[in-house]
């Protein structure tokens, strides 16, 4: 063989077309759970014109876990998500990702970078572009200039995209327009266009609100799946999805953590029922 057929060789070996070029894969962030923990949350307070939207909150999440956040309109669930990808600064208190990533100091893109992932209540698909091609949108790739020169799909990428196809329940709708699915599956969509970035947190606002019981069901289905091998916050007002889906429910009032525990330690508990109903419990199906 001469040298320049050794060359050829060596380079094809190297990069093989059936696999993503090691320099166009985005670096793994390494995320320490050490201690089981993902997310640390400790004296968060953030005031807006003197009203403390956050007072002091301390929330701590397991690696794997599937939390739900409930709590009454103006509780700080949205202001505490907001803190957390870097939407709104805080005034004070810390914020750990893993025990070495402080997001206090990072801007959403940065935080974004790192994993987490945020689903805002409305689905935000690309509605003229196929599920498919929404997906691939969604990939975590560098779009820096190397990734545009060669941006053909690799076959990693595409078994990614069936992959999520397949997790969100939408592998018979790849071509279909997004416009065109029903609310449901579009919010299931937006979740996969999460999970194609891989993020290893997950914040999901009010998956199930405009549902119908069968897509509501089905999402429960969905996210309880995905946790494990994530983390997955869910902030929701319907309580009979949250018995569903919930280990540990915390919820919120005025800006601080007021209960923590399962869904009949919450129902049960007696600053709950005072704050929320008067002396009648939680009852299923009911908002808070
Ligand atoms: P909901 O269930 O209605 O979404 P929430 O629990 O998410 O409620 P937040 O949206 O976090 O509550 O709001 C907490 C409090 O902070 C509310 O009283 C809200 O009016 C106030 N607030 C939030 N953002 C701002 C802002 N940018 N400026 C002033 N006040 C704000």
């Amino acid at each position: 063989m001469s040298a320049n057929e050794n060359t050829v060789e060596s380079f094809r070996e190297t990069f093989r077309r059936d696999q993503v070029w090691p320099f166009l894969t985005p670096a793994q962030t390494k995320v320490n759970v050490d201690n089981q923990m993902i997310l640390y949350v400790e004296d968060l307070n953030l005031s807006f014109d003197g009203f403390k939207a956050l007072n002091n909150l301390n929330l701590y999440v397991n690696d794997g876990e599937l939390r739900c956040l409930i709590g009454a309109n103006g509780a700080g669930k949205t202001t505490l998500m907001d803190v957390i990808t870097g939407k709104t600064q805080c005034d004070s208190g810390t914020v750990f990702f893993g025990q070495t990533h402080n997001l206090l100091n990072k801007d959403e893109a940065a935080i974004a970078q790192l994993g987490i992932g945020r689903k805002f209540q409305k689905p935000t698909v690309f509605e003229e572009q196929s599920v498919f091609d929404n997906l691939e949108l969604s990939l975590k790739t560098d779009k820096g200039v190397l990734p545009t020169l060669f941006s053909r799909l690799t076959p990693t990428q595409i078994d990614r995209i069936d992959e999520v196809l397949k997790i969100v329940g939408l592998a018979k709708h790849r071509f279909m327009l997004a416009g065109a699915l029903s609310h449901g599956q579009k919010q299931w969509l937006e979740i996969g266009m999460l999970l194609a970035a891989d993020p290893r947190l997950l914040l999901i606002d009010e998956p199930v609100a405009g549902m119908t019981p069968q897509e509501t069901e089905k999402t429960a289905e969905l996210l309880t799946s995905l946790a494990g091998e994530r983390t997955v916050i869910v902030v929701e007002h319907d309580m009979e999805f949250v018995r569903s889906i919930a280990r540990t429910v915390t919820v919120l009032h005025q800006g601080s953590v007021l209960a923590e525990g399962t869904m009949d330690q919450i129902q049960s508990n007696r600053d709950v029922i005072e704050v929320y109903l008067g002396e009648s419990e939680i009852a299923e199906g009911e908002e808070v």
